[in-house]
């Protein structure tokens, strides 16, 4: 049997791991994971990167090492087709950097398949923001965007020379955990920029606008949650905007639907999610409005029992309005079920159905503090808010989580000591 996980990430990278050494390295079947990067970072942590906190090349992890460790196989490409009747998916053909061929559109035959392809920020087609918008979707771009905001710091670090009132004015749509934990990530960076020799930026020099379209910050939490975060960004000096709603970017201004203008040096747009749009072509998908795969609680897609659909690209309802949340928890508890079940369908067992359990939302406001409510076990099915140090470690050990996931306990410990190593040997902040 021929099992192909198209999607690295946070759901994808760890059913593969599990696959791969529950059936690979026994030889009980091929399984093969494709990615259009040849490396896997944590989602959550793009903010980070974004900012400089957090130095990619550190915490990545290369699909083909560790697939070799692990018991899959890792090809690089771009899934951009399905062939349901033949059971084969399509790649598209993988270009270098100067946009030379170096493999042709191909295509890879399947038994069973799963797509983990996660998803993208949803611009709700508003006039300008896809083409004047900063996006955090993945790697490069967080990466990108470091290199924008060092440049950024250096020049104001000069005109603050002759013009002590000079700042950088960055604005930010979306007040949900992405927005939220950015700005908080620009604050520290602020600061640090300045121990590292930009001396003439102080606080005074950035100003950070929050624009969010409902009434609340982090709507997806709980009031006491939302006004706790709402209380510590305007401690930090943020401009919140709620209830204000954006109908149109251009070249460093944002346009609201009451007709006023909010200028910036930087643009970023981290409002909503949506699969990418060419999932809806697809013949043999059935997805709703957010271009999510429609599946049944088995998490095999409505249409083909022997193609399911993982994290964020998944669309699984659970009540009238309710959707399985885009999250990195319910990507990875979904990974659990369909590594259980496609190791069923080889036993000709029964599959098992999915139950999704929300145990809670964190929101990391960089070194400043830690707010979230944590669900479940803990307080016997209810919830508990969290703030400061615990939430801190809370927060912390999702990512550990994920880390034990693909790597084991001993090594993720491991990470933990070297993280503690870099964090006393390394800058605070990634200079370049
Ligand atoms: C800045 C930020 C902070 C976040 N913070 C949190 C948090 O604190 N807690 C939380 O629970 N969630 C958080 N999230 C959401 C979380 O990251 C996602 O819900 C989670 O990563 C989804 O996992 P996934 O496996 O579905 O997709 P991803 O982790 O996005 O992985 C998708 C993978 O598919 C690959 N891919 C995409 N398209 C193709 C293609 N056509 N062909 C081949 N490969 C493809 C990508 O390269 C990627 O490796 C955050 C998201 C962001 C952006």
């Amino acid at each position: 049997m021929k099992i192909i996980i198209v999607g690295g990430g946070a759901g994808g990278l760890e059913l593969a791991t599990y696959l791969g050494r529950k059936l690979g390295a026994k030889k009980k079947a091929e399984v093969l994971l494709i990615d259009r990067q040849p490396t896997h970072l944590w989602k959550p942590l793009l903010h980070e990167v974004a900012a400089g906190s957090l130095d990619s090349e550190v915490d990545s992890v290369s699909y083909r090492a560790h697939g070799h460790q692990n018991g899959f196989q890792f090809k690089l490409g771009e899934f951009c087709g399905l062939d349901s009747d033949r059971q084969c998916i399509q790649l598209a053909p993988l270009l270098d950097d100067e946009g030379e061929e170096i493999l042709p559109q191909r295509e890879e035959p399947y038994d069973q398949l799963v797509l983990a392809i996660g998803s993208v920020s949803n611009d709700f087609r508003i006039p300008g923001v896809a083409d004047h918008c900063r996006f955090l979707d993945g790697t490069a771009q967080a990466k990108n965007f470091h290199r924008n905001l060092v440049n950024r710091f250096i020049q104001l670090n000069r005109q603050l020379k002759d013009d002590p009132a000079m700042k950088l004015r960055v604005a930010i749509v979306g007040g949900g955990a992405t927005g939220v934990e950015l700005t908080a990530e620009l604050f520290n960076a602020r600061e640090l920029f300045n121990m590292y020799g930009l001396e003439q930026v102080t606080a005074d020099n950035l100003d950070v606008t929050l624009i969010e379209a409902g009434p609340c910050l982090v709507p997806a939490l709980s009031p006491r949650v939302s006004n706790a975060v709402l209380e510590e960004v305007k401690k930090l000096g943020v401009d919140v905007r709620l209830n204000t709603q954006v109908s149109s970017a251009e070249k460093g201004i944002f346009h609201t639907k009451d007709e006023n203008k909010i200028e910036a040096d930087i643009l970023v747009w981290a409002a909503g999610i949506k699969v990418p749009e060419f999932i809806t072509d697809i013949e043999g998908l059935e997805t709703n409005r957010l271009n999510q795969i429609l599946v049944k609680p088995t998490l095999q897609t409505t249409v083909h029992d022997n193609i399911y659909a993982i994290g964020d690209c998944a669309g699984l309802q659970l009540s009238e309005n309710k959707w399985v949340p885009p999250r990195a928890q319910s990507a990875h508890q979904m990974a659990s079920l369909v590594g259980k079940n496609i190791v069923k369908t080889l036993q000709n067992k029964p599959l098992d159905e999915f139950q999704y359990r929300d145990h809670g939302s964190l929101i990391s406001l960089s070194r400043y503090t830690t707010v979230g409510v944590l669900m479940g076990n803990l307080g016997k099915g209810g919830s508990i808010n969290l703030r400061g140090w615990l939430a801190r470690m809370a927060y912390i050990s999702l990512y550990r989580m994920h880390q034990v996931a693909l790597h084991g306990w001993p090594k993720a410990i491991l990470m933990v000591v070297a993280d503690r190593i870099n964090h006393i040997i390394r800058p605070r902040l990634k200079l370049h």
